[in-house]
């Protein structure tokens, strides 16, 4: 037990030492006034680093719905899925679901990370070809750390390949071996780097090799496509991808995730996964706001206008300021700061100095030397608190001289 006490001491230690020990910092979330938070001694602070990409955990709609379910269906499902905790709003959205990704079926589990654990794990458990021939996955080098830990948990043959590198993707495809059972797993928008995937193009190579598709569009639900579908729906491709993922957490502004397929897909997920199975369903207020929340985002297209709107001013604004943009093609607007020190230093600075509050984004969620400032700009975020952001960081990369640069 000492030896263990020592070793958990000198992992934090070397954490700190590297600069990337996580502090949180408390600050409440406000149903109205989004995107200012308060501190715990009631000051505001302009947050720019919300997932609620949308502000719709605000949304009186939402709110509405949330506080009817508590009310008439009290606060927790009290049990899991199997026993007496399937209410039918639960079937609701599920329905709901499948719908919006023009799927049979739909499911939801506690949240999107659990989502991706338990399906990719559930359908790589499986040896359709016998005992004697694994799946082989191919995995996006930038795939989400709860794909990677489903994807690992059964040890497949796995092929990692570059970052939306549709060449590297087939060369790999093409030098396993043809009759194994295949994956392709990847995202839409990838969350750190802001890029958005090749689905067409990625669903067509899919068909050629015959694999199985697997695409979280965590980053693009609510966002993305006529109804909000995705950036699947956007391009016109869902039928090209046989599991879509996603969650409740980001745009729509609660907590909880899901995935959408096949009946027969869903349906084996459904019994084997131990990640759906033997956990409290979702309650009712969160399915209830879910559904709520799903309803306003299936038309919400002045919303998702309004953000791509900000983003774009934002990027402008930063890029005209000679600050190290990464120029991207959708709402996540990252600053490529080097360096897990200089990153909080900096984002230390904006808290003390400005009230604004921005996440540094440091290894393992990065790569070591890719550190960031990962900007989320929402509808509510106004051109005043842009040029205010632009502004405070001016004055430091003046007043630290700090390099100008532009990145590619
Ligand atoms: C946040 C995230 C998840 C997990 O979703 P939660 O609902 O927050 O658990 C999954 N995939 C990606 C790409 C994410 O960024």
């Amino acid at each position: 037990m000492k030896m263990f006490k020592d070793h958990c001491r000198q992992a934090l230690d070397s954490i700190r030492g590297q600069g990337r020990y996580r502090v949180f910092t408390p600050l409440q979330k406000r149903a109205e006034g989004f995107p200012y938070y308060l501190r715990p001694d009631g000051s505001r602070v302009l947050v720019w680093s919300a997932n609620d990409y949308l502000a719709m955990g605000g949304h009186p709609v939402v709110i509405e719905a949330a506080c009817e379910a508590a009310r008439t269906m009290g606060a927790g499902a009290g049990v899991t899925r199997n026993i007496s905790g399937t209410s039918p709003l639960h079937d609701a959205l599920e329905a709901e679901l499948a719908d919006l990704h023009g799927k049979d079926a739909g499911l939801i589990f506690t949240s999107g990370f659990v989502s991706n654990q338990a399906a990719l794990s559930t359908i790589l458990n499986s040896f359709p070809n016998g005992p004697d021939q694994p799946w082989h996955v191919f995995s996006d080098a930038k795939n989400h750390a709860s794909m990677i830990v489903g994807i690992n948990k059964h040890h497949p043959e796995k092929h990692i390949f570059a970052h939306n590198d549709l060449d590297d993707l087939e060369r790999k495809l093409a030098a396993a071996d043809p009759d194994a059972p295949k994956l392709i797993a990847c995202e839409s928008v990838y969350s750190m780097d802001g890029t958005v995937a090749p689905l067409r193009a990625i669903g067509e190579l899919a068909e050629k090799y015959g694999a199985l598709t697997y695409l979280d569009e965590v980053h693009a639900v609510g966002l993305y496509g006529p109804s909000g579908a995705g950036v699947a729906e956007r391009d016109g491709v869902l039928g090209m991808f046989d599991i879509v993922e996603g969650t409740f957490g980001k745009a729509f502004g609660l907590a909880g995730g899901y995935i959408a397929g096949s009946q027969l897909l869903v349906d084996n997920i459904r019994s084997h996964a131990p990640g759906f199975i033997f956990t409290t369903s979702m309650p009712p207020v969160v399915a209830a706001g879910a559904l709520a929340s799903l309803g306003v985002l299936k038309t919400a297209h002045d919303l998702r206008a309004r953000q791509q709107r900000q983003a774009r001013y934002l990027r402008d604004e930063l890029s005209a300021a000679g600050l190290p943009v990464i120029q991207t093609e959708s709402h996540i607007v990252p600053l490529l700061i080097g360096g897990a020190h200089c990153c909080k230093g900096v984002a230390d600075w904006l808290f003390e100095n400005a009230s604004i509050y921005v996440q540094p984004i440091n290894y393992p969620t990065v790569a070591v030397g890719e550190e960031r400032l990962r900007l989320t700009p929402s509808p509510l975020h106004t051109d005043a608190m842009i040029d205010e952001l632009v502004g405070a960081l001016d004055y430091l990369w003046q007043q630290q001289h700090l390099p100008r640069q532009k990145v590619a």
